[in-house]
Parts: C-alpha cells; structure tokens; sequence
C-alpha cells in the first residue's frame, strides 16, 4: 500500500445516492461497526434541492455528472442529455420525486432466488412513511415519506379526468392491487419539500459516531489485493487518498458509474480492459452491458391559462411555499399519469404516462417560454439493451453510454401504439383549454409520421438498471463475482429495469443488501442467469 497510515473502516460505501443512503443508515445502526460513506459531490445544502419544482435548475450544474448517450442510430444520430445527481441524496436530489414501487411481476421476472415481489414487499414497507397509514400495501414510520402531492396543477387532474373520458380506468393507488389506470401520483416530500435519499435516511442519523459521510471524494479504482477488495483509492482536489475496508468495499454509485468503476479496477470484459492498458483482475464480459432505461416521448401543447410552472417563481407563490409548502413550488413535476396494457396478453402494463403542467423540452433542458403542458408514454419493459463502456482509463473522464432505445423494433411500436393513446387523451374535452396550439406533435396519426415523431422527440425518462445485474455480474447476495470482500448495491444490479419510476425499488433493493450484509436472511440458491435479458 502507498497509503499505509489509510483510514479504516469495516464497510467503505462508494457513493451517496439512494442505495448508498439507505446502506449507510442501516449499517451504521450497529454501533460496533464503522462506516465510511464517500461522495463525489457536495453536501445537499442548496433550495433547488429542497425545492421540489426548482430541481430542474440543477440540471448541467455542480450538482450533475451531466451525461450524455453517444449518438443515438435509432433517433437520428441524436445524443440525449442524462443528468445523475452528484450530491449528498445522489439523483433523488434531482429526480420527479414519484413513489412507484414497479409491478409485482417485475421481481418475479428476475428468476433471482431471493429477490421475489413476496421477499421484497417487507423492504417497501420498511422503507415507508405513507401519509394514508398503514394497510397490507403500505408501511408507516419508515424513513422515506410518501405523501400526496400539494401543489395539484388543474392541468394534472384535468390530463387524469381526459384519461378516464377517454375509457383508461381511474387508480388512486399505483402501490395498490392493481397498477393500471390514471391517477394522481405519490411522492417523496415532507412537508411539501422534497425528501432526498439524503434527507430521509441520512442526515436523521449523521452525528452517529461510527459513521463518517465524506464529501468531495471522488473514487478513482477499488484498491483489490490477492482477489479481495480492500479499500478505494479516491482523489479531494489534487490530493490523492486511500480508505481501507476491514469487511467490505460495496459500490452504489449508479447504474453508469459502478460499472464504470468496476472495470476502472480491472473488473470487466478482459479484451476491453486489455486494450485501454487496464490490468485484469476478473475477466467479467457482462460488467456495463444489458444496459436498460424507460424511452418516453411527450406531446406538448400551449396555452394562454396561467396556471403552468412558467410562473411557480413569482412572489405569491414563493410566499405560499415557505408559509405552508404548497403551491407550485411543491410541484414534483410529474405530477399525475397511469398505467395501461397497449395489447392484449400481456402480464402487466407495458406503458407509463406522466403529465408535466410545463413545457417539457429536450430532456429538461429546454426553456419554457409559454404556458404550456406536456403528457406521453414511456416504455416499461424494453427489449433495447444498451451499454457502458470506458472510453479512456482515466478515472475522471465520463463512461461511454450507449443505450440503443428502439435497436428492437418493437419497442418503437410499443411506443408509436402509447403516442397513440396519448393522442386521443389530448382529444377529451377535460384538456380542451390546455391543448390549444400544439408545440410537439405528431404530422398525422399515419404509422409513418407518428414513428417519425417519436424518434425526433423520444427523450430519456432517466431511469438507466440492469449494468451490473444479479446473476451476470454479481451473486444474489449482490457479492460480485471472482473478488472477494466486494459487493454492488445501486439500480445497476437489476435484471430488468422495473415497471415504474426507479427510486423506490433501488430504495428496497439496499434496504434488503443491508439485511444480507447483516446476514439476517437465509443464503438464497445460486443466481439462475436466465433473468437476464
Ligand atoms: C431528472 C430525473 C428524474 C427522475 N425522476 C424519478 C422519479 O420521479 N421517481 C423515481 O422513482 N425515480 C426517478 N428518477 C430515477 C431515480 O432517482 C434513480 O433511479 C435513483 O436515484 C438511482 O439510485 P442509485 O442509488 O442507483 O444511484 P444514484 O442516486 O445516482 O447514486 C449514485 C451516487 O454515487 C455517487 N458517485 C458516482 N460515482 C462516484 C465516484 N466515482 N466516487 C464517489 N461517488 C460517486 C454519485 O455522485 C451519486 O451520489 C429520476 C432521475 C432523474 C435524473
């Protein structure tokens, strides 16, 4: 070791984003082990954080590792912006805030023992604070809050009252028995402001003195000794420094950097590492591949009613938020949507709507210069794989993304069919004051123009699983194959990336690697690698 007088703990924790947070909280409740949390970014101090309709503004900030994908075959060579939090909270620091566990089925897809909807209810309902109380499908006294929304745009409900004029059934609880229909969603906030990973299970717990959280460290390789990882090597500025794990090294930084980290260390396909000069330590070809994400595509209109979030920065509405935490500051964005089955046969619904009373442009990155509302489908279960790859072995530079939306032709017509539906949501009278000037919208409703359009206007709904999945790259105690003393906790180990929005399940999912790396559930069977896509 070049670092000999290294700090030690018994579990070095690289990245404090959602898994990350949770795995810190619950390992620390053992006074006699040590934890040391390291974070690439700040701590989460600033209002855009705490501000649920100003996440937007943190977008290609500090805040961001500011990815995009590589040029896109499938949507005209496009490349998309792929913002990931990197900050105290991870990227629910800047996400929709929506609690949508995904759909039973989904876990049961992963053929991973262990990892069943049955196993992992408990761990929502651990994880949960919901402000309807307890019942068989919900938990209270958790970390994480679940409250209903306070900023109800009419724009959000008049989309749900459309759906339902259009024929969709209405669902008022998505977590429920039944995921399909149109309703208003859940979201993390407490008191109207939003509740981070960070703020929900860290910050409670950040005076326990076995738990050090280390901000601006950013991880360069895992330090891997005689096959067992035994630290982080890890840069603060121009400083270079090592952390030493007594038991373990676990990396929850994402669903792009932990694969990215992972080969850094000589951890990835061979020929790849060879050929960028990386050392190989564990010759693994499905480290950063079977790469998923949802593909969503929104219609925008605009209007003249002045009820969009182009206002939400105006005095009055400033003053509503600090005085009661609603208002349109409290708006998580994503405010309403459903669920729908777009043909016949299938296990559970193969589309997502969410409606955004703003113009949602360019991947968050346009600027609204109307009043305006935006609504469309993303794809739920994609057969596209994508992947992440090194593009250099220098630690700092950004991972290659390619996700490939639509390389499987049915996902365009999965898509094309949830344009479809979207269209003759917008044709309902409920929306007819919104949907005055169409800004985003298909030529015609021709298979031609409507496949043209989603591949001009597809975006990523940014919910990227499955690099580092259960069974490929890791056992389904999460322990990464071939190094011993390593595991991966983060949205990368998932098999198929769930039906819903990814931070609920990444939250169940190190709630249930905390108890495994406790050892207080069984040894599940070997990995079945049939799960994987
Ligand atoms: C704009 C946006 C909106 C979204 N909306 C929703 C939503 O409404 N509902 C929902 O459920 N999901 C949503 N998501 C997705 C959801 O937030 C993610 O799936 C979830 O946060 C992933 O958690 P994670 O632990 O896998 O990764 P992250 O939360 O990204 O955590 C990774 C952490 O590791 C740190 N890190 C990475 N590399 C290093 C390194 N080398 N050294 C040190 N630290 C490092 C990062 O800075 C980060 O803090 C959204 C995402 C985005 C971007």
């Amino acid at each position: 070791m070049d670092h000999p007088n290294a700090p030690v703990y018994d579990y070095v924790i690289v990245g404090a984003g959602t898994a990350g947070c949770v795995l810190a909280a619950r390992l620390s409740e053992d006074p006699d082990v040590t934890v040391c949390l390291i974070e690439a970014g700040p701590t989460d101090d600033t209002d855009n954080i705490r501000i649920p309709a100003a996440g937007g503004k943190l977008c290609r900030t500090r805040y961001d590792w500011d990815y995009d994908s590589h040029d896109e075959p499938n949507l005209g060579g496009r490349r998309l912006y792929l913002p990931r939090g990197r900050v105290l909270g991870g990227t629910s620091a800047m996400n929709g805030m929506v609690h949508i566990r995904g759909n039973p089925v989904d876990f049961d897809e992963w053929r991973q023992p262990g990892w069943t909807y049955e196993t992992m209810l408990p761990y929502f309902l651990r994880s949960e604070d919901n402000e309807r109380g307890a019942s068989r499908h919900h938990g209270v006294g958790g970390p994480l809050p679940v409250a209903e929304g306070r900023s109800r745009n009419p724009m959000a409900a008049a989309f749900v009252r459309a759906a339902l004029a259009a024929g969709h059934p209405a669902n008022d609880d998505f977590n429920g028995p039944r995921q399909d229909g149109f309703g208003q969603y859940q979201v993390n906030q407490r008191d109207g402001r939003r509740c981070s990973a960070a703020a929900a299970y860290l910050h409670p717990v950040a005076d326990r003195p076995n738990l050090r959280v280390w901000t601006h460290l950013q991880a360069h390789r895992i330090l891997v000794e005689g096959g067992t990882a035994r630290g982080v090597r890890c840069q603060r500025l121009d400083e270079i420094v090592d952390v030493r794990a007594r038991r373990e090294v676990i990396l929850s930084a994402g669903a792009y950097n932990s694969p990215q980290l992972l080969m850094l260390s000589g951890i990835g396909p061979a020929d790849q590492l060879t050929a960028l000069g990386i050392p190989v330590v564990a010759d693994l070809p499905e480290v950063g591949r079977n790469l998923q994400d949802h593909p969503s595509t929104y219609l925008v209109f605009t209007h003249d009613e002045p009820v969009s979030l182009l206002s939400a920065g105006e005095e009055r509405h400033v003053r509503q938020f600090e005085s009661d935490g609603s208002g349109p500051l409290s708006s998580n964005v994503p405010e309403a949507g459903g669920f729908v089955r777009t043909r016949d046969g299938l296990p559970a619904p193969d589309v997502q709507f969410h409606v955004l009373p703003v113009m949602f442009v360019d991947c968050a990155l346009g600027v609204p210069t109307e009043h305006g509302i935006s609504f469309g489908p993303c794809v739920l279960r994609p057969a596209s794989r994508g992947d992440v790859t090194l593009a250099s072995d220098d630690p700092t530079a950004k991972p290659r993304i390619r996700h490939r939306y639509y390389a499987d032709p049915a996902d365009l017509e999965t898509m094309v069919a949830g344009v479809r539906i979207a269209l003759d949501i917008a044709r309902q009278a409920p929306l007819a004051p919104y949907t005055r000037r169409a800004w985003a919208h298909p030529a015609s409703g021709d298979d031609a123009d409507l496949r043209a359009f989603v591949r001009a206007h597809t975006q990523s709904i940014f919910h990227p699983a499955g690099t580092c999945a259960i069974g490929a790259v890791v056992d389904p105690r999460l322990r990464v194959h071939g190094v011993a003393g390593l595991r991966v906790v983060d949205a990368s180990v998932m098999p198929l990336v769930p039906r819903g929005n990814t931070n609920a399940p990444t939250v169940a999912v190190a709630e249930r690697a905390a108890d495994l790396i406790r050892d207080r559930v069984p040894v599940p069977e070997p990995a079945v690698a049939a799960g994987v896509g």
